[in-house]
This record gives C-alpha cells, sequence and structure tokens, in this order.
C-alpha cells in the first residue's frame, strides 16, 4: 500500500465518495476529495471559495488551473502516508495529465465505478450530509436512525445544493463531455478496473476491496 495511489473514477452518484470512505477505513488510506475541499472553502468563505461557489452550484467544473493547485498542495502535506486515495481528480485529460507529473513518484490504480443515469438520479436525489462530520446518508436507501439527524455526532443533515434535478442533469452532461474521455487515457496503460457500481454499496464495496488487496495490498 505504500506509495499507492488509488484514484476513484465515476459520474456523481457512482458512490466514489462512500466508496472511498470505506477503503480509507479497511485499509487505513488517507482521503483526499477534491469536492470536499472545495465545500470546505465554501463554508469558510475564503477567497477560493467565493471564486467557485457559484460554479459548482451550476454543476459546472472550477478551472484546472485551480484545481490543481489545491491538489498539489494536499499531496504535498499527506506525503510520507501509507497510501492515498483521490476522489473527484482528475476530471478532464488535462487534470489526468498534471497529476502524472505530480505525483511521478506513486503508484497509480484507477478504478472506474459505472452507474447508470437513472440509478444516478435515484441516488442523488435521497443524498444527505452531516453538516457536522460530512458522514453521507441516503434517506431511502441508508437514512439515519433518527430523520435529518447524523448518527455520529448529532449533527443535522442537509442536501447539497448541486443535488437538485437540474443540476444533476448537467453535472452528468459535463461528466460525459469532459470526465469520461480520461477513461480512454487510463484504460491504456496497466492498472485500470472497471467496477460496476448500480449494485448495493456492500457488493461494490467487496469488488473494489478484491481489486485494492490484489494491486496495491
Ligand atoms: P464532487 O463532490 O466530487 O461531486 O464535486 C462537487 C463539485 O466540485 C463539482 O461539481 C465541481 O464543480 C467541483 N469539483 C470537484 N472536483 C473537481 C475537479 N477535479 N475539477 C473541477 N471541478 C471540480
Amino acid at each position: 500500500m505504500e506509495g499507492s495511489l488509488i484514484i476513484i473514477f465515476g459520474p456523481p452518484g457512482a458512490g466514489k465518495g462512500t466508496q472511498a470512505e470505506r477503503l480509507v477505513e479497511r485499509f487505513g488510506l488517507v482521503h483526499l476529495s477534491t469536492g470536499d475541499m472545495l465545500r470546505a472553502e465554501v463554508a469558510r468563505g475564503s477567497e477560493i471559495g467565493r471564486q467557485v461557489q457559484q460554479v459548482m452550484e451550476a454543476g459546472e467544473l472550477v478551472s484546472d488551473e485551480l484545481i490543481s493547485k489545491l491538489v498539489a498542495d494536499n499531496l504535498t502535506r499527506a506525503n510520507g502516508a501509507r497510501g492515498m486515495i483521490l476522489d473527484g481528480y482528475p476530471r478532464t485529460v488535462d487534470q489526468a495529465r498534471y497529476l502524472d507529473v505530480v505525483a511521478a513518484d506513486r503508484n497509480l490504480l484507477v478504478i472506474a465505478i459505472e452507474a447508470d443515469e437513472q440509478e444516478i438520479q435515484r441516488r442523488l436525489g435521497g443524498r444527505r450530509f452531516c453538516s457536522g462530520c460530512g458522514k453521507i446518508y441516503n434517506v431511502r436507501l441508508a437514512p439515519p436512525a433518527a430523520p435529518e439527524t447524523c448518527d455520529a455526532c448529532g449533527a443535522d443533515l442537509v442536501q447539497r445544493s448541486d443535488d437538485s434535478e437540474e443540476v444533476v442533469a448537467e453535472r452528468l452532461k459535463v461528466y460525459r463531455e469532459q470526465t469520461r474521455p480520461i477513461a480512454d487515457f487510463y484504460a491504456a496503460r496497466g492498472n485500470y478496473y472497471v467496477v460496476d457500481g448500480n449494485r448495493s454499496v456492500e457488493e461494490v464495496f467487496s469488488a473494489l476491496e478484491r481489486i485494492v488487496e490484489s494491486v496495491a495490498a
């Protein structure tokens, strides 16, 4: 696992964040999520947060330059860690090329989680996250014990502003046009795996666990 960089790639709602959290727990990895980093900047009201808020709410991608700098800073800070998992980055072929440069000393393992658009709409419509600790729930598929309340820390659950039906449709379009071509970029090299993300969280996790164990452990 040492020196590994696992990239979880796929459309919004495929389960990247949920599965990344599970892999972090199972293998003791450092989790880097560009969406979480950006949401933290927005919540803090920082200069970066002000720049990206509208773009995120519209379901568009923030600039390669801004996001790549954020990733490079976080990779440097996490350096020396056993292994890392990157979720939500790269999202364009240019970002993938940049990652090759800044993570040249790491062994890349790329796992694509695929999911049907109908299933994605169903999942994202019910998705909530904890305003305190960030834990992810689904009001239909994985509800908390008490309505709208986090099991782990008791804070209120909220919906992401970009999980509305229209914004999800835009995010899927952006995925098809700008992010999906990355699959070809990585598939042409080794260490690229595709997992069917339409199944339950447990089934998808077992598939991911087997891949990580066989390749990176
Ligand atoms: P996520 O939580 O991964 O769905 O990301 C939420 C939003 O953050 C995306 O819809 C984009 O607006 C922005 N974002 C996250 N990662 C990236 C990235 N690698 N490149 C550009 N924009 C990103």
